[in-house]
């Protein structure tokens, strides 16, 4: 037992954990070609974004890890969700009066040492998460290059290929900054390997101006070829603004909901990402039935976030963190689901696709036009005839705006949920196992009234820790 403490106490911990994890078979399991993202690490076990968050989402065979990145003051790529830091690390108390004008702590202000020095904290402490302490366990902010060597190794002796699902966060505000995030990023992913279409990699980013640049300049010019993957945002500014007439103006994604703008930016990326609340209302109605078959017919994968099994978190329409799962996968027909629950949604696929029951309770799901398709869809499937915008060939091809424009929110689900999530209990490990934030706060489990969620910011504000 000392001597076990003794290990833990010279930072061994992570190896005993990782060495426990290694031990375990792992099993990729799927039904079809869906995947699993496992969002920011496996968040919903292990904090997020941290080195031994990732060693678990690995080990429980998650298809993609994701990393939101962010930039430090002296060049470095960090993995960090917000551009800044006091959501998930104590630098208020390291760095007291380190704050800009809106309170906040920018990582743009910090340099990688100093970032070294705080320890991360669970962000929902009251969720029901890990009980961190915050007295021993002292999780540090990885770097980018950090994170990737650990992932090609954990390649090497566990004898796979791992996923990786980078975003670019803001490039505006690091361009505001004098930083070119894009270029930065590129040149890391290039130095381990990831150059073509080929590698496990989607690159993620909510503008769609800077994945332009991406696909047309950039990657070029460093002789990289990745599949892109453009998230779409509620034209709130919260993630993508765009300089218009001198001005900072909220980025507008309409454009993109119809076929001929799919069309358009199919020509740049490989997919499309989005919230899936834009997908389904909260009775469970298909908000744009025709969106997936549409992006499927021009060879495109669509990813949906964020799924979370608390039981605030589970739209009304369905009864469990599984049929939550059945119903996005199946009904909706997206081909991945960004989750902080990336063992509970490995074991679901892996019963799904043994044709096991799905643990899952169907009768209460409301009736759903049968507009997408049940099972995955290949590229070359046939296009679902379009609901609501017959369309011709000769259909003119419809260009990103280029004029600010005014705020359409889609329809948000409540956080709260008629029925108690029963999903079951975190994929055994001894089984085989393989998102903005979402605008939905989690909240103490019993309690259901004391939201956790991020205090709102004005519009105008340069960056606002919206939950993705
Ligand atoms: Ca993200």
């Amino acid at each position: 037992m000392d001597c076990k403490i003794l290990i833990i106490k010279s930072s061994g911990w992570f190896f005993l954990l990782l060495t426990a994890l290694l031990t375990v078979p792992v099993v990729f399991a799927q039904a079809g070609d869906k995947v699993v993202i496992a969002h920011r690490a496996a968040s919903g076990y292990l904090m997020e974004h941290n080195l031994p968050s990732v060693a678990l989402a690995v080990a429980m065979g998650s298809d993609y890890i994701e990393q939101d990145l962010v930039m430090t003051k002296d060049d470095q790529v960090i993995v960090l969700h917000d551009p800044t830091l006091e959501r998930v690390t104590n630098v208020a108390e390291i760095f007291p009066g380190r704050n800009r004008q809106d309170g906040k702590y920018y990582a743009l202000d910090f340099t990688l040492a100093e970032i070294k020095q705080l320890h991360l904290k669970e962000p929902y402490p009251n969720s029901g998460r890990f009980p961190d302490t915050g007295k021993n366990l002292k999780l540090t902010v990885p770097t980018f290059k950090e994170e990737l060597e650990l992932i090609r190794g954990l390649e090497k002796t566990m004898r796979q290929d791992i996923g990786i699902y980078p975003e670019i966060k803001q490039p505006w505000l690091h361009r505001k900054e004098g930083k070119d995030i894009s270029t930065a990023v590129l040149k890391i992913l290039r130095e381990y390997g990831f150059t073509s279409k080929e590698n496990k990699i989607y690159l993620q980013c909510f503008d769609p101006e800077e994945l332009k640049r991406i696909h047309d300049e950039l990657m070029p010019a460093l002789q990289m070829e990745l599949k892109l993957i453009q998230l779409i945002d509620d034209n709130n500014g919260n993630e993508t603004k765009s300089l218009q007439w001198g001005e900072w103006a909220n980025y507008n994604y309409d454009w993109i909901s119809s076929k001929s703008g799919l069309r358009a930016l199919s020509a740049t990326v490989s997919g499309i990402g989005m919230d899936k609340s834009m997908l389904a209302d909260e009775a469970g109605n298909l908000l744009r039935p025709e969106l997936v078959s549409d992006a499927h017919s021009l060879g495109m994968v669509v990813h949906a976030y964020t799924f979370r099994r608390e039981k605030e978190s589970l739209p009304p329409y369905v009864v469990s963190f599984e049929a939550l799962l059945e119903f996005f996968y199946f009904k909706v027909g997206v081909d991945g689901v960004f989750t902080d629950y990336c063992g509970d949604a490995m074991l679901f696929l892996q019963k799904r696709s043994s044709g096991a029951a799905a643990p899952v309770s169907r009768e209460k799901l409301p009736s759903q036009p049968t507009v997408a398709p049940e099972t995955p869809l290949s590229p070359a499937a046939p296009l679902a005839a379009p609901v609501s915008e017959p369309e011709s060939v000769t259909e003119p091809v419809v260009e990103p705006p280029v004029a600010p424009s005014t705020t359409t929110a889609p329809p948000q689900i409540p956080i709260s949920s008629p029925v108690p999530a029963s999903g079951p209990a975190m994929a055994p490990i001894s089984k085989p196992v393989p998102a903005s934030e979402s605008t939905i706060p989690l909240s103490p489990a019993p309690q259901a009234t004391e939201s956790i969620a991020q205090p709102a910011t004005p519009v105008s504000s340069p960056v606002e820790a919206k939950y993705r």
